[in-house]
């Protein structure tokens, strides 16, 4: 049932919802590769972290390069000897409506929110079978369970993170698969939208906000369950609806 010494690489993890997944997890004792490219905010977080006693790696992360998140699991390995759960956290969410045309801002979803986890189970997937075991907890939304106004592009991104998660789990009876789905979580998400009237509506929904320590027990209770366990599915919100 413990969380305590297993070896989980945490992607996004300067800031919000991973930023808080790991200093729950360094608090029960696991050991932890974090990943971003931010590295001051991780080297920073790593650090007091560390001096609370806890066992954690940092390292710059781009999940939108292949290569990169190869390395990444790479070193999680090379530091602990193995690594027992990725967390493929690392997200943006640009939202705009479609007559707006920011492809561009289309295509950075894509790249990090889809091609960012698929490149984590390319390089996880390998580790875990030659290991016997491993878990992949997938990030996705509530978003990817229905689609508002300026969430489209965003919605699909999330949709597909929940489909490409019941992949591996459908081929693989050594390999555990969790999706959480958060509803409104105070985090530097909308730091990345650009439509004024989408950046405005986000506002709106900081008063009902989680903090991101409620993502992370979702989390730590799925990781934490016996190895014949699958948590598949977890959709975390806040109580008040707006
Ligand atoms: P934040 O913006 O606070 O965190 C996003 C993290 O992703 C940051 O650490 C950022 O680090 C990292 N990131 C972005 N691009 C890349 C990249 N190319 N390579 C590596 N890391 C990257 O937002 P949240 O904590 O809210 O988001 C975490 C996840 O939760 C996302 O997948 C998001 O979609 C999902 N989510 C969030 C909700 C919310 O209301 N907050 C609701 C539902 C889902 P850096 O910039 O340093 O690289």
């Amino acid at each position: 049932m413990a969380i305590e010494n297993k070896v989980i690489a945490i992607t996004g993890a300067s800031s919000g919802i991973g930023e808080g997944t790991a200093r729950l997890l360094a608090a029960r004792d696991a050991k932890l590769m974090l990943g971003a490219r931010r590295t001051d905010r991780l080297a920073a977080l790593a650090d007091e972290l560390n001096a609370a006693g806890g066992t954690v790696a940092f390292r710059a992360l781009d999940v939108t390069d292949r290569a990169d998140v190869e390395a990444f699991i790479a070193a999680t390995q090379a530091e602990f000897g193995r690594i027992d759960v990725l967390v493929s956290n690392a997200g943006l969410m640009p939202l705009s409506r479609f007559d707006s045309l920011k492809v561009e801002e289309w295509d950075r979803m894509i790249d990090v929110n889809i091609r960012g986890v698929l490149h984590g189970i390319a390089a996880a997937l390998p580790r875990f079978k030659a290991q016997g075991s491993g878990h992949f907890v997938n990030i996705s939304s509530i978003g990817g369970y229905r689609v508002w106004p300026t969430c489209g592009v965003y919605s699909a991104t999330k949709y597909a993170v929940r489909a490409i998660s019941d992949g591996p789990r459908m081929e693989h009876d050594d390999i555990r698969v969790t999706i959480v789905s958060p509803g409104v979580v105070e985090s530097e998400l909308a730091s990345t939208i650009t439509e004024a009237g989408a950046a405005a509506a986000m506002e709106d929904f900081r008063a009902i906000a989680l903090t991101p320590d409620a993502i992370a027990r979702a989390i730590a209770y799925a990781v934490e369950q016996p190895d014949d366990v699958d948590v598949n599915e977890l959709i975390v919100r806040p109580v008040r609806t707006m």
